[in-house]
């Protein structure tokens, strides 16, 4: 799953005009999220129209709340591990928000000048599938591949980087497994 200039090369592309230039160019952290819309239901196409402003706010309660905002992920990841693309990856996505990371002993804030955001479609406490794994796993080799200073360590989750707004993806990821499949990857690609 190669990356050409910022997309990935077999992921849909779904163009979000909710993004901007990384002040500084540096591509160097993943930050994994979870997301549904509605909350708990997987299917339609509701995610991608809130990336790109399309949302119906009268099409769901929970719509009219967030129908104005602003926000974008690189990258989502559906239930049966199609990658959905929004914005190239040396472009800043809007998906963290108020957000902190120490890194080395220094403590960075406003994460998206520097990270890749990668939306697993979820709600935080059904187990993700199969398909997403490996997806994830695909997707984020070709990260470590396609930007050197992205590295295994620097993978991280929204609840981590915003502890007190944010629990996604939630209990319902699995570090280890991901891991594993990741290292999978590694040896096969
Ligand atoms: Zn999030």
């Amino acid at each position: 799953m190669p990356i050409h200039e910022g997309w990935l090369a077999d992921a849909r592309r779904v163009p979000s005009p909710n993004h901007n230039a990384r002040p500084a160019g540096e591509v160097s952290l993943l930050v994994l999220h979870s997301i549904s819309l509605p909350p708990g239901e997987f299917a339609g196409d509701a995610i991608e129209r809130l990336f790109t402003n399309r949302l119906e706010p009268d099409a769901h309660p929970f719509f009219a709340e967030i129908a104005g905002l602003r926000v974008s992920a690189h990258l989502l990841i559906r239930r049966d591990g199609e990658c959905v693309q929004f914005v190239p990856f040396h472009d800043r996505a809007w998906h963290a928000g108020r957000s902190r990371w120490r890194d080395g002993g220094v403590e960075r804030e406003g994460l998206n000048d520097f990270s890749v955001g990668i939306e697993l479609e979820g709600d935080e406490v059904s187990p993700y599938t199969a398909a997403q794994y490996e997806a994830l796993a695909r997707a984020t080799r070709a990260l470590l591949a396609g930007y050197p200073a992205m590295s295994e360590a620097r993978i991280t989750s929204h609840a981590h980087v915003a502890p007190l707004r944010k629990t996604d993806p939630g209990p319902a990821f699995d570090w280890a497994y991901f891991r594993q499949r990741l290292a999978a990857t590694a040896i096969l690609s």
